[in-house]
């Protein structure tokens, strides 16, 4: 019989935009267009993005302010809700809850396994905590352990860990250059095609 089956998701760049992008839009603070796609130390990313906003004053209720207005990516709902009807659908994501929140909302609360971010009472983020290294590769190797079948979606440098470890693993929308570099990994661009490539591995109904 077949298992059942685990459908694992990158969070920015495959259900929402970059949060750090439309922050750095607002904001105008070119510095904070850099993401894991072009860093893939995401601690070092991560300190140096909060040391930017420490320079401008910025605190968590101005990034959320941005984050409210962002919305996820177009079709993105349908396409989570299309998954949740046929398997069990984890985010699995390098974000924070404090971020994430507004966007969970959007996406009708599917399960999400992130980070914490600490912030003082009067709003100043003070450090990000990850809940613990290469989280998305052990959630994957945990899932299998427990006999599921699992597939995951990505886009980026720190999914590539979690698609190998996954059962199917596949590219959504990366940049030029990393299908170059993991070649193992089918690209798809759209819901549609994610869903025909989920579809087939996971034998999930039409
Ligand atoms: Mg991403």
């Amino acid at each position: 019989m077949q298992k059942p089956v685990i459908a694992c998701l990158d969070l920015e760049g495959v259900l929402v935009p970059e949060i750090w992008i439309n922050v750095a839009q607002k904001t105008g603070i070119e510095e904070l267009k850099i993401t894991t796609r072009e860093m893939p130390d995401y601690d070092a990313l991560m300190k140096r993005r909060l040391a930017i906003l420490k320079e401008h004053s910025l605190a968590i209720a101005d990034i959320q302010a941005v984050i409210d207005k962002m919305g996820p990516l177009e079709g993105a709902p349908a396409f989570v809700a299309w998954l949740r009807e046929r398997c069990q659908v984890i985010i699995l994501s390098d974000t924070f809850y404090q971020f994430a929140l507004p966007l969970m909302r959007q996406l009708d609360f599917p399960t999400l396994f992130c980070n914490q971010l600490e912030i003082d009472p009067r709003g100043n983020i003070l450090a990000h905590h990850m809940r613990m290294p290469n989280q998305k590769k052990h959630s994957v190797a945990a899932f299998k352990s427990l006999n599921f079948f699992t597939m995951a979606a990505g886009d980026a440098y720190n999914d590539t860990a979690m698609l190998g470890e996954a059962d199917a693993g596949f590219f959504f929308r990366p940049p030029d250059h990393l299908p170059k570099e993991f070649p193992q990994f089918p690209v798809t661009q759209t819901y549609k095609e994610l869903q025909m490539q989920f579809g087939k591995a996971g034998n999930l109904r039409p």
